[in-house]
């Protein structure tokens, strides 16, 4: 799971730099039809910006009992037991 938003993020990182850049070089070309390309971008900008605390909520869990730990600490506040890092 991991894994897969960590390539999800990746990727939408690759597209958001490529699709800006294809939109900016349409505008050096004069060509304003870039309404699609400004959308993608947003799209990836959003997936870029709302990825990191996704990714740092699973990467919360706690290994013993899997539930979410909100606020770091040293030991889980489901299971009490110790979260080694
Ligand atoms: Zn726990």
């Amino acid at each position: 799971m991991k894994k897969m938003l960590t390539a999800i993020w990746i990727i939408a990182v690759i597209v958001f730099f490529m699709d800006w850049g294809i939109v900016g070089l349409s505008l050096l070309n004069g060509n304003y039809e870039i309404q699609a390309g400004i959308y993608i971008g947003i799209v990836c900008w959003v997936i870029v910006i709302v990825g990191g605390p996704i990714y740092k909520l699973f990467d919360g869990r706690c290994p013993y009992c899997e539930k979410i730990r909100l606020q770091e600490g040293k030991y889980c506040p489901h299971c009490g037991k110790e979260i080694k890092k």
